[in-house]
This record gives C-alpha cells, sequence and structure tokens, in this order.
C-alpha cells in the first residue's frame, strides 16, 4: 500500500494501518517514509535538511565526469553511450560530470532514475536534456552505461532482524504515545539468517537493504551486458558488522527517526562489503571500495582546486574549505566510500 497519495500526515496513516491490519516492518516504515519525504520537498542545500557532496563544490562532479570520460576513452569509445544517474537530487552532479566530460569528447544521452516529482522540476532547470525513468528497466538495452549513485542507496529501507530468547524476528513498528516505537514480531525469521551469523546474543541486530542488493544485481547485469562501469558513493562500511545504522535527519541535526515520518530523511550505512560479490557473481569486476577522501586525493583534487583558486583568488579560502569537507578525514573522506564497477572487457579504474 502506498501512502505518498494523500495529504494526512503519514503519522496518521501508520496509525490507522497498523490498528486495522496489525505492525507493519521496518522496512515498510522507512520505505513510506522517504517516499513521502523525497515526494513532498527539494530536501538539498543549506536552506534544506541536509548538504550532498556536488553541493558543496563543483569539483565533486567534475572529478566523476573526468573518471567515466577516462574508462570510455580507455574501452574504445564505444557509441552510443549513456550516463544513467540513480537519485539525481538538484542534478548538480550531472551537469558538472557532464561538463567535465564534454571537454574529453563524451557526451552521452543522460538517463535520470528519480523517484520524485518535485526533485524532477529541479533537475529538468540544472539537465535539461535528461530523459527520466521510474526505474532501471527503461534504460536503453544497447550500448555501454555509466552509472553514478551518490547518497542514493542510503535512502532504500532497510530490513532489521533482532535476536530474541525465542530465536529471530524481524523488527516491527507500532505506535506508543505520539512517536513509534520497534518491536519483535511473532513470525519467527531464522532462516533469512545466513547460518554462519545465526548463533548470535539476545539483542543482536542484523540491517540488510534488499533495495541495495537489487539495484546492484540489476546494474551488474547491465554492465555485464552492455559493457560500461559504474560508481556509488555513500556512507557506509567494507566490514560485516551488526547494529542498527538507521538515522534521521533534519534542518542539519539528528533527529528521532520515529516520530514526525515523512518529515525527515531516513538513511542507514551501505553494507559495501556484501554489495560487491553481489556485482561480481555476476561475472562484473569490483574495482575496489576506498575512502572518498581518498579517491578524489587520487584523481587530483588538489591541483584542480589549486586550478581554480588561481582563476578566482577571491574564492581561494571558500575553494580550499570546500575541499576539506570532501576529503577531510574528521569530515566526509573517511566515512564515505566510493565503489567502483566495470564491464569484464573495460579498463581498471583510476583512484582505487
Ligand atoms: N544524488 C543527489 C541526491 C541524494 S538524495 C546528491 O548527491 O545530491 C537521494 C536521491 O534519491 C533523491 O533524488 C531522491 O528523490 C532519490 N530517491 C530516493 N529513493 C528513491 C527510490 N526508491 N527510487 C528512485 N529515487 C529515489
Amino acid at each position: 500500500m502506498s501512502a505518498t497519495g494523500t495529504s494526512d500526515p503519514l503519522g496518521e496513516i501508520f496509525r490507522r494501518l497498523i490498528g486495522n491490519t496489525g505492525p507493519i516492518s521496518l522496512m515498510h516504515y522507512m520505505g513510506e517514509a522517504n517516499a513521502r519525504y523525497y515526494a513532498s520537498r527539494d530536501p538539498l542545500g543549506a536552506a534544506g535538511d541536509f548538504v550532498t557532496a556536488p553541493e558543496i563544490s563543483q569539483m565533486f562532479g567534475e572529478l566523476i565526469g573526468l573518471w567515466l570520460a577516462d574508462m570510455w576513452i580507455n574501452a574504445g569509445r564505444e557509441e552510443p553511450v549513456h550516463y544513467v544517474e540513480m537519485g539525481p537530487g538538484r542534478g548538480t552532479l550531472a551537469r558538472d560530470a557532464l561538463r567535465a566530460a564534454k571537454r574529453y569528447g563524451l557526451t552521452p544521452s543522460v538517463h535520470f532514475v528519480e523517484a520524485s516529482t518535485a526533485l524532477k522540476d529541479v533537475q529538468l532547470a540544472s539537465v535539461p536534456q535528461a530523459q527520466w525513468h521510474h526505474d532501471l528497466s527503461t534504460i536503453p538495452p544497447y550500448g555501454p552505461v555509466l552509472v553514478v549513485a551518490n547518497e542514493f542507496l542510503d535512502a532504500l529501507p532497510v530490513r532489521q532482524l533482532v535476536m530474541t530468547e525465542a530465536g529471530w524476528r524481524e523488527r516491527m513498528v507500532v505506535p506508543e504515545g505520539d512517536r513509534f516505537v520497534c518491536i519483535a514480531g511473532s513470525q519467527p525469521m531464522d532462516a533469512a539468517i545466513p547460518e554462519a551469523r545465526r548463533a548470535a546474543e539476545v539483542g543482536t541486530i542484523i540491517e540488510t537493504c534488499p533495495g541495495a542488493a537489487a539495484t546492484i544485481y540489476e546494474i551488474a547485469g547491465r554492465l555485464k551486458d552492455q559493457g560500461g562501469a559504474a560508481l556509488f558513493i555513500d556512507y557506509g562500511h567494507d566490514q560485516l558488522r551488526d547494529g542498527s545504522t538507521m538515522q534521521a535527519v533534519r534542518q542539519h541535526l539528528k533527529v528521532d527517526p520515529f516520530s514526525q515520518p515523512g518529515e525527515a530523511d531516513l538513511t542507514a550505512h551501505v553494507d559495501f562489503a556484501t554489495l560487491a560479490p553481489i556485482a561480481q557473481s555476476r561475472g562484473v569486476r569490483w574495482l575496489g571500495t576506498v575512502p572518498q577522501g581518498r579517491w578524489l586525493r587520487n584523481l587530483g583534487i588538489d591541483a584542480r582546486a589549486q586550478t581554480l583558486a588561481q582563476a578566482a583568488p577571491q574564492h581561494g579560502p571558500a575553494i580550499e574549505a570546500a575541499k576539506e569537507r570532501l576529503v577531510g578525514e574528521g569530515q566526509m573522506g573517511l566515512l564515505f566510500k566510493v565503489m567502483g564497477l566495470a564491464a569484464p572487457s573495460w579498463p581498471g579504474g583510476a583512484g582505487f
């Protein structure tokens, strides 16, 4: 059931639904909350709820555009070629990347996979030549795909399983006072846990993201069949771990994910350790998963910042500060990771 087509607060819709049919899964809660959240606003930028890397500096999108152009040139400049971005936000990354790629002769057709009509309007202003898609199924089936997803996978709903005295159960959501709380579901879920992780202390939580796994699987299939390369950039971990990582952000502050669903951005850490083998299982090359700071430095962000500062010395300190936000270890440089994938016949990528 989609709860996004009505203007009632989502919390009220959840209360009615749970009252009628029982607890909903945390995955259902997060999926509906984000669908409502993104459908109803442009959350990006200083005046919004959170700031992403492409909104911090043009250098981010430019270096991604150069990376894609380098891959495409080394692979033989095959045409037609498609730029595909998942969840392109305000279209800023695409605009910067396509401008940089054009200098190297790469002018792909542009495809945006976007669920939010509010953001589509903003994207249209940034990249008027783009074509929009609800999902990957309508992306052209011929010609290499150059796929980019920045802070997309973290917005997809996670499923959480919790170890109880009675075994593994799915985490479900019910109202309590004016907010919601998680309880353990009544169905045994032991079969959903890999055998190696099944024995665990009571209270252990395992989080998975079926939507992220499905996205990687599908893109890997396209890379294998059509050629191309992909970059997934997100905050997350590259080692398996336990615990809930779901959080809510509103106006640049962490808030309670269980009050006012649909009014804050819900995200979870991306489990890169699980995603790389899914791509490899389809015969695609995993180029690596590295911290964002290292990747941007390997691609020459320091030199690019210097060039920009020389061209506009009055902006020098702002350019340096923006670079530091992207690469600094206490900022985005370590927590954010870049995962690269390439078609089996494509070259290895710079930066990994
Ligand atoms: N990549 C942009 C925006 C990140 S915010 C940036 O870096 O600035 C997350 C983006 O993913 C938004 O554009 C949001 O509308 C989109 N999105 C979230 N869930 C989605 C889904 N299930 N299908 C398609 N797009 C989705």
